[in-house]
């Protein structure tokens, strides 16, 4: 493990949202879809079930992606904006079956809130540690996922929407075409 687990769930979490918004696809076009989201990633808490709800966190996944396209100031910037703007006071709270974590925000905030403090609070880790370089964007070409390289040996150049498997099969036919010449 290269970070603590809350850290690296929370990572996971924050490329996902951004991912959300890809290039060609809106992945959470309404409610529902921010209800699947907010279920597969296990978030917790209260919900507003409304228009602005979604609205906030389409508002967050731009602030977040620039954490993976900016250099490490900028990065700091933005976390700390994130921290500061959300009021944020680290706790160690333990729920659902979870040992103790931190959260920084309480459980009836909004939940962009939330999404952005728990993001910032991992980011401050990654700071911290010297990992930035951990976050990339993914390599196949158009793509434009966000990457959280969390390999030993900092390896891992697609995200996990295929495009290792499609980087594959480009690379097998290119092999083929080659030898037919
Ligand atoms: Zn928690
Ligand atoms: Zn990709």
């Amino acid at each position: 493990m290269v970070f603590a687990h809350d850290t690296e769930a929370a990572l996971a979490a924050a490329a996902a949202l951004v991912n959300t918004g890809g290039r060609t696809e809106e992945k959470l076009p309404d409610l529902a879809a921010l209800d699947e989201f907010f279920t597969a990633y296990k978030w917790t808490g209260r919900r507003a079930h409304t228009p602005a709800e979604l609205r906030s966190v389409w508002e967050l996944r731009p602030r977040l992606r620039r954490v993976w396209e900016a250099g490490e100031d900028e990065v700091v910037e933005i976390v700390n904006e994130l921290l500061r703007e959300s009021n944020a006071l680290p706790q160690l709270v333990r729920h659902d079956g979870w040992p103790y974590h931190l959260h920084a925000t309480p459980s009836d905030a909004p939940l962009a809130t939330r999404m952005a403090v728990e993001a910032a609070m991992a980011l401050v880790d990654v700071v911290r540690e010297g990992q930035l370089d951990r976050l990339r964007v993914c390599e196949f070409p158009d793509c434009g996922n966000v990457v959280v390289d969390l390999t030993k040996n900092r390896s891992k150049r697609f995200c996990d929407a295929g495009c290792g498997n499609r980087a594959a099969v480009n690379a097998y036919r290119a092999r083929k075409a080659a030898a037919r010449h």
